[in-house]
């Protein structure tokens, strides 16, 4: 299933003297599988397009078209493509509200006036692969962590089995290791089930970590649009609308600076990873060939001394 925005606008307060266009001119293409990172400052409009796309809100001009196929067509049209198009909303652990864990995530699909069976079936299917564990299902939602409330919210959707997954902020305000849990859980989700997933978010150590493609918005405005490693390159632009490079941007080009020859393709830690163990390989073959013998003490001097040669500071 592929997602076409064409000349999508939209203005708050329309006509009055407190209109604000949010969303301005915006056109993009996803494919299925993607897994696209929708980047940029606060109120420069992300919410307010995955609202169009999930036609929660009428786009002022343009259209959004599902296969080829404009859902604002007409009321049946909009209603199926909120449950093609799944979003979670920001916070989305306000909206837990049934009794039990595993009646929330029923909710959705209830609400799809599905059999008592096919219901139970989803919600199972669900709420695993959203990670939440059998001995929570019967707990309050109130009384879990933040991560497992997110993780239950994201199964509640699930439920729907949408073909497009949109997570406003996901991970806003969980801790360092509850946003990788939820992070790599959609990365599974993506590559295990080909689920095609828009992850709005301002960080771009998040998106560059996990998404395939970016999106990045500005005062409503789509001004970047391309795979990962392209759009990091663009470093003064991100910067100019306040968005700083992944973390490791600069890690790479410092280190470039000092004789190193990363490839400056690298947006994510993994890569990094793997790029800096072959060309610690490559540094110890060449070690050997000078006769100093691996894991001596002069081999590590010699490590010590190549890095500090090319300036690469030991603390
Ligand atoms: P983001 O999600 O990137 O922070 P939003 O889509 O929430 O951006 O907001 C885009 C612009 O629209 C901002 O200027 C914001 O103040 C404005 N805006 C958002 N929601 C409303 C609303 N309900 N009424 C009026 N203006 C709004
Ligand atoms: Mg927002």
């Amino acid at each position: 299933m592929s997602l076409e925005v064409k000349h999508l606008s939209y203005s708050y307060n329309h006509g009055s003297a407190y209109e604000t266009r949010a969303v301005d001119d915006v056109s993009f293409k996803i494919d299925k599988g993607d897994f696209v990172g929708l980047i940029g400052h606060t109120g420069s409009g992300k919410s307010t397009l995955v609202q169009l796309l999930n036609c929660l809100l009428e786009p002022s001009e343009g259209t959004v078209l599902v296969d080829g196929k404009d859902v604002f067509e007409s009321e049946d049209t909009k209603r199926a493509n909120r449950f093609k198009v799944g979003l979670v909303f920001q916070y989305p652990e306000n909206q837990l509200f049934e009794m039990t864990v595993y009646d929330d995530v029923c909710f959705g699909p209830k609400n799809m006036k599905l059999a008592d069976d096919e219901i139970e079936k989803r919600a199972k299917r669900a709420l695993s692969l959203a990670g939440v564990e059998e001995k929570d299902y019967d707990k309050s939602p109130i009384a879990l962590s933040g991560g497992q409330k997110r993780r239950v919210a994201i199964a509640g959707l699930l439920a729907m089995e949408p073909d497009i997954l949109i997570l406003d902020e996901p991970t806003a305000g969980l801790d360092p290791m509850g946003r990788e849990d939820i992070l790599s859980e959609l990365k599974k989700l993506q590559k295990e089930h080909d689920m095609t997933i828009i992850l709005v978010s301002h960080s771009m150590d998040d998106v560059a970590n996990y998404a395939d493609k970016v999106l990045v918005m500005d005062k409503g405005k789509l001004i970047l649009d391309g795979d990962v490693s392209a759009v990091f390159k663009e470093v003064d632009l991100l910067t100019s609308v306040g968005l700083a490079p992944p973390e490791i941007s600069y890690i790479i080009r410092d280190l470039n600076e000092k004789g190193f020859g990363i490839d400056t393709d690298i947006t994510n830690v993994e890569d990094f990873k793997v790029e800096l163990l072959k060309i610690l390989e490559k540094r110890r073959g060449k070690f050997r060939k000078e006769g100093i013998k691996k894991n001596s003490k002069d081999f590590s001097a010699a490590i010590q001394v190549d890095a500090t040669a090319k300036g690469v500071k030991h603390d």
